[in-house]
Parts: structure tokens; C-alpha cells; sequence
């Protein structure tokens, strides 16, 4: 028995390599992948329902040569002058099928463990409960497709037909069948709720696998033992009449696919293709819009030469230069974006965005490459900057601006060394504060140095380069080049928030509290020492680097508690901000992040 055992492992080690190259793939995409900026969440799921898929067709071709090809070949007869059952053989047989099998699950656990613990986030959630029923589901699969690669085998060429005919009428079924999916890999089998803390999946498909793949070995088993002789007889006299109709609908089928997937991808991209776009040249841009947004983005159009002359002038760039600019979408949070080179604007973009964006372009244009070296200590000053010669263009909300910068220097997040180094300050502050407070800093500037100043401190930041330096010593060389006093517009900035904090009101003074039940954080309690009657919301992030985009928001309801965005919450630490609405303007203003072990 052991030395069949042996003979049969022995016989299928060209699979075993497709074991180890196919693992080796997976290992892969896992090393290379960027799974360190995924919430814990997303590498446990990357990738699985195409692995248990992959997997699930190798098994089935390991099941399918394992059994059948015994009589086709012959071989039943020098099996049988064994002085061993049949029973045992096909035994054996299983028993070696199972080997890989194991191997397989156990690796793939290991591999999506290893991607958790060390390339995911530092502080996320056990992941263990969230792997362990994603391998489950893997195992059932993958059973089940070996079991149907058993029971097929008797078949002969026909079974690789029908379990492909089953597969594509089961996608097409989930198509229209919305309880389909979750019995099938691909469309839905690894979609599992998971919160960070239970794991939800359900139960039919674990029954539905676990189901095929024993009958698909019972009835393997039971062939093996007596009629098998007659099915691989039929099985060839079969695949021969029905070859021609297989290959027949096979074909007809993959051109339908064929064509429904190029329709579908045509659908998905048509508006970015021809369908609704519309390009414009006017002297110095070249532009991309909606046709169906044809009259509003022609009246931008219109004005866009004219808004850039006046941001020229106004920031005293000289220099000529084109630029495209699309008015499709810009990125979320962002009513447009400078990209060098190209202004994404959205589609609902008003003139005083273009000139924002504008003012970014002509400050690059001065400046150069340094203000992406130095990003990190101009960036409030870009902003500032920009901010600045929209309002100049188009006045709006100049005192909103002021009155938003007051309550930032008010709750002790606005002082100017903090502000030129803009890495160090997002992990503590909000990133948004330094739209309001550069702007006030330009103000500063303009009030001490004079309207030509920006540009000159633009021209300094091109001369620095790419040389590696402390902010704070940036800006004493950079307004040293230019013959300025930092000192006095410093004085300057911190001066006009004063003053204007002057006109603010008592502000909130916010604390959070996390509730915990049986220890575990469930909602987060804020309080407000000074006891103002303002509206509170609480922020959540991920990470200590996650990016605005990815932050929740949650209202502080009326026992002055948030939930906890627990499904989006992967470390082990809760990140929270608390926020209260500056009456005068409607604006948020966020204290520092703060961190709790969740
Ligand atoms: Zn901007």
C-alpha cells in the first residue's frame, strides 16, 4: 500500500512542479504588489478569487489524469495482478491527489499571512479569523473541482468540456442571478463581510463544493471498482460524436464572450474615448470637455486666455507656455489639479478654479523642478499663493479665509516653523489648514515686501534646487536672495492672526473618549470643556499616512457619541480627529489626530 502510495505520488510530479511554479506566482504578486498602502482588509482578499480559480482548474487536471487512463491504457490489468484490491489502489490514488492539495492550502495561508504581517499596515487588526475562512472557501474549491476532475476523468477529453460548459453557464447564470455568485469563483465565492473583527460569509457554497467534490470521488470510486471498463469505452465512442458539436458550440461561445467583452469594454470607456469628448485649441492651451457640458465649458473657454494674461500679470511671470486642460473630473476633494504640463479641472469648474490652478502653473513656470524637491517646505506657500491670486482675480471670501486661519492659530496649529515642514505637520494636523494660513502668510509677504515678492521667492526656490534642507533654513536663504526680512513677515503673519482671532467668539475646546465594551472600542464620546453650542463631527483615518481621500467622517449624534467606522478601521490603532463647525463661515476646523488602541 505504501509503495503504491509512492508510485503514485511518484506519477504525477510534473504536477507538483506546476504546484511550486504556480505558488511561486502567487508569492510573487504578493512580493510585488504594493500591499504595504493596503488597509489589512484588501490583502487578505487581493487576489484570491483569481488564485482559488487557477487552482481549482489544476486540481481538476491532477483528478483528471489520475484515475480513467488506468483502463484506457491498459493498465487495470497489471493493477489487478496486484496482490492488493482495487479499493486500496484507488485509495492510493486519492491519497496522493491530497498530498498538493494540503500543500497548496498550507501555502497559501502561509504566503497571505506573511503578506499581512509584514508588508501590511504596522498596527492592523489579527487578521487570522479573515485568512483562515478565505483559505476555507480556497479548500473547499479546490476540493471540489479535484473531486469533479476524478469523477470526469471517466469521460476522457469530454470532461474538461463539460466542466468548462458548467463554468461559463454558471458565470452567465450570476449574471442575471444574483444568488449565483457566491457559488462561484470569479464572479463572488472570496466576497466576505469583514469588519475587522467578525467574519461573515455564508454557508452554501462551503455545502455546494464540499458536495461536488465527494460525489465527484464516490462516483470515481465506485467505477473504478467495477463498470469502469464500460464508461471509458462509451466515453471515447461519446467524445467522438459529440466533438463536433463541442467544438461546434465552443466556438460560438468564445465569439460571444469575445464580443460581449469588447462591447462592455467599449461601454465602459466611451465617454473617455469619442463619444462625448470635445477638443478646443485657444493661443496657449489646448483642451479636452464634455460635449454634453458643450455651452459651459465654452464660456470657461472664452475667459481662459484672458484669466491667464491677468494671473501673469499679477504674479509677474513673463514667460510663455501651454498647457492642456481637461474639464472632465479632478481628483476627489479637489475642484481641479496641476499636474505640469496639464490642468484637470471638474466638469463643474468654475473660472476661479482655472485661475487657481493657473497661478499654480505660472508659479511652477518661475520656480522649476525645486517645488517638487522642496514640496514638502513650500507647500502651504503654493497654496497660499494660489489662493491668493484667485481671490485677486475674483473676490469672494476674504474674510471667510481669515476668519478659518484665526481659529487654526486660536487652537495652536498655525505658528510658521510648523508650516515648512508639511510632512511632519499632516501627521498631526489637518493637511487642508494650510490653504487659509498660506494665504495669510502671502499676505504678509505682499504687506512687507511688496506685490513683486512672490515672484522673487519663487525665482530663490528655483535657485536652491534639489539640495537637501531644513525649512526653516529654505526660507532664510530663499528670502535672504531676495533681500527680504523673514523675521518681519513672520512677525507680520503671526500679528494678522492675532488680530483677527480677536473676532472670533469663545471656540470649542474638544476632547475625545473612546467607549469600549467587553474591551473593545465601539464609539468615540466628545466633549467640549468650554461647553459651546457649535456642531461637532469626528474624522477617522487608517493609518498615520493615509491620505485625505480615504478619511471617514462621522456625526457626533445626539448622546455626543460617533461610531466607529469599524469596517474601515485595519490597525490596531484608532486614528481620530474631532471637528467643530466655525459658525461665520461653515468650515470645519479639526484639533490634532489623536490615537487610541482600538
Ligand atoms: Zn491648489
Amino acid at each position: 500500500m505504501i509503495a503504491l502510495f509512492t508510485k503514485e505520488s511518484h506519477g504525477i510530479r510534473p504536477f507538483w512542479y506546476a504546484v511550486v511554479a504556480f505558488t511561486l506566482w502567487f508569492a510573487l504578486t504578493h512580493a510585488l504588489d504594493p500591499h504595504a498602502q493596503m488597509p489589512r482588509s484588501d490583502v487578505v482578499t487581493d487576489s484570491m478569487d483569481d488564485w482559488t480559480f487557477s487552482c481549482g482548474l489544476l486540481f481538476f487536471f491532477l483528478g483528471h489524469s489520475m484515475v480513467a487512463h488506468e483502463y484506457r491504457d491498459g493498465h487495470i490489468e497489471f493493477l489487478d495482478g496486484l496482490p492488493l484490491s482495487r479499493w486500496k489502489v484507488y485509495v492510493a490514488k486519492v491519497g496522493a491527489a491530497m498530498l498538493p492539495f494540503v500543500a497548496m492550502i498550507i501555502t497559501t495561508g502561509i504566503i497571505k499571512w506573511l503578506a499581512c504581517w509584514l508588508a501590511g499596515a504596522p498596527h492592523a487588526l489579527d487578521p487570522t479569523a479573515a485568512i483562515a475562512i478565505h483559505l476555507g472557501l480556497f479548500s473547499v474549491v479546490t476540493f471540489g473541482f479535484l473531486g469533479l476532475g476524478f469523477g470526469f476523468s471517466w469521460l476522457g477529453g469530454l470532461g474538461w468540456g463539460l466542466i468548462l460548459l458548467g463554468l461559463f453557464f454558471g458565470l452567465f447564470l450570476s449574471l442575471e442571478v444574483v444568488a449565483v455568485r457566491p457559488y462561484l469563483p470569479i464572479t463572488g465565492i472570496m466576497e466576505i463581510a469583514w469588519d475587522g473583527a467578525d467574519v461573515t460569509q455564508v454557508w452554501g457554497p462551503v455545502f455546494f463544493w464540499l458536495f461536488l467534490g465527494m460525489s465527484g470521488f464516490t462516483v470515481s470510486g465506485l467505477l473504478f471498482l467495477g463498470p469502469g471498463e464500460f464508461f471509458v469505452r462509451t466515453g471515447s465512442w461519446l467524445l467522438g460524436s459529440v466533438r463536433v458539436v463541442a467544438v461546434g458550440c465552443a466556438t460560438l461561445m468564445f465569439l460571444l464572450i469575445a464580443l460581449l467583452a469588447f462591447v462592455g469594454l467599449l461601454g465602459s470607456f466611451a465617454d473617455r474615448l469619442w463619444v462625448d469628448t470635445e477638443t478646443a485649441q485657444t493661443e496657449h492651451f489646448h483642451w479636452l470637455y464634455r460635449r454634453s457640458l458643450e455651452q459651459e465649458s465654452l464660456a470657461l473657454i472664452d475667459q481662459a486666455e484672458d484669466i491667464n494674461a491677468r494671473v501673469a500679470a499679477a504674479i509677474g511671470n513673463e514667460e510663455e507656455f501651454y498647457l492642456d486642460i481637461e474639464i472632465l473630473s479632478a481628483a476627489r476633494y479637489h475642484a481641479g489639479v496641476y499636474l505640469g504640463g496639464k490642468i484637470r479641472l471638474a466638469d463643474d469648474s468654475e473660472a476661479a478654479v482655472l485661475a487657481h490652478e493657473l497661478a499654480h502653473a505660472h508659479a511652477y513656470e518661475i520656480s522649476g523642478w525645486s517645488a517638487h524637491h522642496q514640496f514638502d517646505h513650500v507647500r502651504f506657500f503654493e497654496e497660499g499663493l494660489a489662493d491668493y491670486y484667485e481671490n485677486l482675480l475674483f473676490p469672494s471670501d476674504a474674510s471667510d479665509s481669515k476668519l478659518m486661519a484665526a481659529a487654526i492659530w486660536k487652537t495652536g496649529q498655525a505658528r510658521f516653523d510648523m508650516l515648512v515642514e508639511d510632512d511632519t505637520r499632516s501627521v498631526k494636523h489637518d493637511m487642508t489648514q494650510v490653504y487659509p494660513l498660506g494665504r495669510q502668510f502671502v499676505e504678509a509677504l505682499v504687506h512687507v515686501e511688496g506685490k513683486d515678492a512672490p515672484a522673487c521667492v519663487l525665482r530663490a526656490l528655483g535657485d536652491v534646487g534639489a539640495e537637501d534642507i531644513a525649512g526653516i533654513s529654505l526660507w532664510y536663504t530663499m528670502m535672504g536672495a531676495c533681500d527680504y526680512d523673514l523675521d518681519a513677515v513672520i512677525a507680520q503673519y503671526h500679528a494678522r492672526l492675532e488680530h483677527a482671532a480677536e473676532d472670533l467668539d469663545v471656540l470649542p475646546s474638544l476632547t475625545g473618549q473612546v467607549v469600549r465594551e467587553d474591551g473593545v472600542a465601539v464609539g468615540l464620546t466628545v466633549f467640549d470643556e468650554n461647553h459651546r453650542d457649535a456642531s461637532l463631527i469626528c474624522r477617522f483615518r487608517d493609518e498615520e499616512n493615509s491620505e485625505l481621500r480615504d478619511y471617514e467622517h462621522r456625526n457626533v449624534g445626539g448622546d455626543r457619541t460617533c461610531d466607529l467606522p469599524t469596517a474601515r478601521l485595519s490597525g490596531k490603532t484608532l486614528w481620530y480627529q474631532l471637528g467643530f463647525q466655525l459658525e461665520s463661515t461653515g468650515d470645519f476646523v479639526y484639533g490634532e489626530w489623536t490615537s487610541a488602541p482600538l
